[in-house]
């Protein structure tokens, strides 16, 4: 973009000696170029300094030969209001996973508000109430796609339709209501689809009690668009049946925080096996029974690529590029066009590895620098990462 493109209310934010390029595409994970640049909340450029126009910046970010990789996409949480869940009764948990590079949240329901009307009107009420808070305020500016519906008997075509006319997108966990038999959830779901709300699957044991299992039969029979917590949100399904779900559809293949990891990793074998890695996609379930996890999704990083054998910067792409790609985001992916949702990260002080990605495939997490949504610096020097070795700066 030149500068005659550029009107004088134009935000332009000019990130610089950027050290290597994470893309979140899993065909090329990596990128060349030291410097990309943002109009108006938008990539614009991408490429190396010397080549490009930084000139007439709103904000320029030096970032110190550092990495630069789209914010991270959390594909399942439980939000409630705010940021406050009453689940742990903890307040500015959004905000902590912010500190933990997550810059976009996926709400799979929003099953914890005390008092959750299941009625049918009062189920369609929260969800759009909810889809419009969530869409009126960001916690310390994280994208929350909230407005998630638990499917309840005796809900009817009108009822998807009018929940798409609302402005509802999403489907909580299909297994969490009274919705658990496999022909009435699948009738649901190709309703849901119909009218473009996409739809997740509880799958494994019950998750607390008074929810149900939901094995392998069930989910292939509902066909939702992701296979919510392939590895349990916490019991797993058995491994021929995790691996039976890889095998015998194309759907998302959600690998969770809050699951079983030996799980999770099995999944992920397969999903190569079968040559289909982008189909894995990461969610924490947070908040649950097990707490937030401020730093979830670069622990499933860390975990992926430590114990499963895979170059770090492919496990970045499981949490960036392919879930925007399955829940059809505009950010997770650096190239033109896209939201301007970024974290800077370095390898953390004193651990092993010769850089970053090293690290990390060594089981160790890497330091948050600076995280910036829509072409604005959201925060700075994580508080819960381990400390960067080299921090960028805002000039
Ligand atoms: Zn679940």
């Amino acid at each position: 973009m030149t500068d005659k493109n550029m009107t004088d209310t134009q935000e332009k934010l000019v990130i610089r000696h950027i050290g290597r390029i994470l893309s979140g595409k899993l065909e090329a994970p990596l990128l060349d170029g030291d410097c990309v640049i943002a109009i108006d909340g938008r990539i614009s450029d991408i490429g190396y300094e010397t080549d490009m126009n930084t000139d007439n910046a709103s904000t320029t970010i030096d970032a110190n030969d550092t990495w630069l990789a789209p914010g991270l996409i959390d594909s399942h949480v439980h939000p409630v209001i705010g940021d406050y869940t009453p689940r742990q009764q903890q307040i500015n948990w959004i905000d902590s996973c912010l500190h933990g590079g997550v810059t976009t949240m996926i709400s799979a329901g929003e099953v914890h508000l005390p008092g959750r009307p299941k009625d049918i009107v009062g189920l369609k009420a929260m969800a759009i109430a909810s889809q419009r808070w969530y869409e009126n305020f960001r916690p310390s500016g994280v994208k929350m796609h909230a407005g998630a519906p638990v499917l309840e008997e005796g809900m009817e075509e009108q009822d998807f339709k009018d929940l798409s006319d609302a402005g509802v997108k999403l489907l909580g966990e299909v297994g969490l209501g009274s919705v658990k038999a496999g022909e009435t959830a699948a009738q649901m779901v190709k309703w849901a689809r119909k009218y473009g709300i996409q739809s997740t699957i509880h799958t494994g044991g019950p998750s607390i009690p008074g929810s149900g299992l939901i094995d392998k039969d069930i989910v292939l029979e509902a066909d939702a668009d992701i296979i919510g917590h392939i590895n349990g949100g916490h019991t797993a399904l058995p491994d021929d049946q995790i691996m039976c779900l890889c095998e015998s559809c194309t759907r998302g293949i959600e690998i969770v925080h809050n699951g079983n990891e030996r799980a999770g990793l099995l999944a992920m074998r397969t999903a190569f096996e079968i040559d289909q890695s982008e189909r894995v996609i990461l969610g924490t379930d947070s908040p649950a029974g097990s707490g937030v996890q401020p730093l979830g999704i670069l622990r499933m990083i860390a975990l992926l690529s430590s114990l499963g054998n895979v170059p770090a910067e492919i496990a970045f792409c499981f949490a960036t590029g392919n879930t925007a790609r399955m829940r059809e985001l505009d950010s997770g992916i650096i190239e033109p066009g896209k939201s301007a949702d970024f974290i800077i990260l370095d390898q953390a002080q004193h651990s092993p590895g010769a850089d970053m990605l090293e690290s990390i495939q060594q089981g160790n997490l890497p330091g948050i620098g600076m995280s910036v949504i829509d072409g604005k610096v959201t925060s700075h020097r994580s508080r819960n990462t381990p400390p960067a070795a080299r921090l960028p700066r805002v000039c």
